[in-house]
């Protein structure tokens, strides 16, 4: 059978099938320990560095569960417009692996945490089935170590580690929608700070059930479960394939069998990891170490007062306060930190349009250029307003506001006061310029005639030299004007 390509599914593939995606999303929460012990929850230690016997799996160590973990699951179910279940039950998950110690995970499996959320994504809602909290398990070490030619190791440092799971229902119908559902929720989870959602380290994974159905057709097809998406690129790209591949083995006669499959990043595809018939039997049961999740409703009170105002929320309030464009909330509430510094500055502004593009702007592109955040570069809020005031006044041009917003970058004064110490004030003053400007007329008889003979192009050439000879400090439009009398 021929390998298709997982640039883009075909549009004859997706003209004859509808695809059908589910996600499971697994973020870790940024509690300051683990989930059942007192060990730290953090990224990038010796390995074994933060681990005790309960975390090891040792024989008779008991969990005991963490408060701050159940309370950030539950910002995250709210987040989601989830219903927290005032009672649920923690189950272990039996499998064997080397990055398991105790041979079970602790996870949630009949009564999750919370169920029934949903997420607008593009304009439509995408189900949440459920939300669940769990451990994460250990990671094994395959190579980069000495002697990993011949051995594994195993790092027990994230065995722990509190998750939530969050799975959707199947309600996408395209790579596309998928790769926004997961940037929506990545966005929910980072302005909730209940984690740092960083792909690359693993503190946000996903792995996406896909099938395929003719169109028109009710039935759902077989999924297939695919794993190994550590970045948002690979989730589009591996279902892309997938959905080319199923509508393949369909027109060739074969059938989707249930399967799990690795995204294999090298080649591009996705491969078979099992089949239905080696599929873990987990044989879940409830805990018997940990007593039932209960969760008052002063608690859940407690989580819905203390929510942040989410994005999508924001977005819709900087439109309405301040008239921005679709376009423009959007960047600005691209962190919660770039949104809270565009309000400070629009705040106490006439003109929050104008701060918005500076922000949006000259301010973004530098902070870029050094990789960092716009709110960290040095520049209070309350200056970008007052840049914008001074240009507003008539005070500078829009082309010395670049030199003063140089200047602020640089040493982090006010405007106000860098225009003056640059001696840069714009000459706005009419007798100041009208001295200015008949010097200039006298000093060129010839275009002066020439303009009155009709050659009015000729008035960029005096606005020019009005300009050079105020050494750009006179208020252009201003300039034009007085031009415009002297010389009809
Ligand atoms: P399983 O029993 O294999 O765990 P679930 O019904 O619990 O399956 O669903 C797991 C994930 O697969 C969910 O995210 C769900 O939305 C998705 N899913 C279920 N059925 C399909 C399907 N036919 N096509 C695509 N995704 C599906
Ligand atoms: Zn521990
Ligand atoms: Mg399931």
């Amino acid at each position: 059978m021929p390998v298709p390509s997982a640039s883009a599914a075909s549009s004859s593939a997706l003209e004859r099938y509808e695809p059908v995606i589910g996600l499971e999303v697994h973020v870790q929460l940024n509690t300051a320990s683990k989930i059942f012990c007192g060990c730290a929850n953090r990224f990038g230690a010796p390995p074994n560095s933060l681990t005790c016997p309960v975390c090891l799996g040792l024989p008779g160590a008991l969990p005991v569960l963490n408060r701050a973990a159940v309370d950030k699951a539950m910002r995250a179910a709210r987040g989601l417009n989830a219903t927290v279940n005032a009672r649920s039950i923690f189950a272990r998950k039996n499998y064997f692996y080397p990055d398991l110690p105790k041979g079970y995970q602790i996870s949630q499996y009949d009564l999750p945490l919370a169920e029934h959320g949903g997420l607008d994504v593009l304009g439509k809602r995408i189900g949440i089935t459920r939300l669940h909290l769990e451990e994460d398990a250990g990671k094994n070490i395959h190579e980069g170590l000495p002697g990993s030619d011949k051995h594994s190791y195993v790092d027990l440092n994230r065995a722990g580690v509190p998750l939530v799971e969050i799975v959707s229902e199947p309600d996408m119908r395209s790579p596309e929608e998928a790769f926004e559902y997961l940037t929506r929720l990545k966005e929910i989870m980072l302005y909730l700070e209940v984690s740092d959602c960083n792909m690359e380290e693993g503190s946000l994974r996903c792995d996406a059930n896909v099938s395929i159905r003719p169109r028109g057709q009710a039935q759902f097809g077989t999924k297939v479960e695919v794993k190994n998406l550590n970045s948002f690129r690979y989730l589009q790209r591996a279902l892309e394939y997938e959905i080319e591949r199923q509508a393949e083995v369909l027109d060739t006669g074969g059938r989707i069998g249930q399967e799990t499959r690795l995204f294999q990043v090298a080649e591009n595809r996705t491969a078979s990891m099992r089949s239905k018939e080696h599929a873990h039997d987990y044989r879940y049961f409830p805990e018997p170490d940990l007593a039932p999740l209960i969760v008052s409703d002063a608690w859940r009170a407690r989580v819905e007062a203390d929510l942040p105002e989410l994005p999508q929320a924001l977005r819709e309030r900087l439109q309405a306060t301040y008239g921005l464009s679709v376009y423009d909330a959007q960047v600005l509430t691209a962190s919660r930190a770039l949104a809270r510094y565009f309000e400070q500055a629009a705040s106490g502004s006439p003109n929050p349009k104008a701060v918005a593009n500076w922000i949006m702007g000259d301010l973004l592109a530098y902070a870029k250029s050094v990789n960092t955040g716009p709110e960290t570069v040095g520049i209070p809020p309350a200056h970008i307003a007052e840049l914008v005031a001074l240009i507003d006044e008539g005070a500078i041009s829009g082309k010395m506001a670049k030199d003063v917003f140089a200047a602020m970058l640089a040493q982090h004064e006010p405007p106000r006061k860098l225009v003056e110490s640059m001696g840069m004030k714009q000459i706005s003053d009419t007798g100041a310029l009208d001295k200015i400007i008949d010097g200039v007329v006298a000093a060129h008889p010839q275009q002066v005639a020439q303009y009155r003979a009709g050659k009015t192009s000729l008035l960029a050439f005096f606005v020019g030299q009005v300009m050079k000879a105020s050494r750009g400090q006179a208020a252009p439009a201003l300039v034009n004007e007085l031009l415009k009398k002297k010389l009809g």
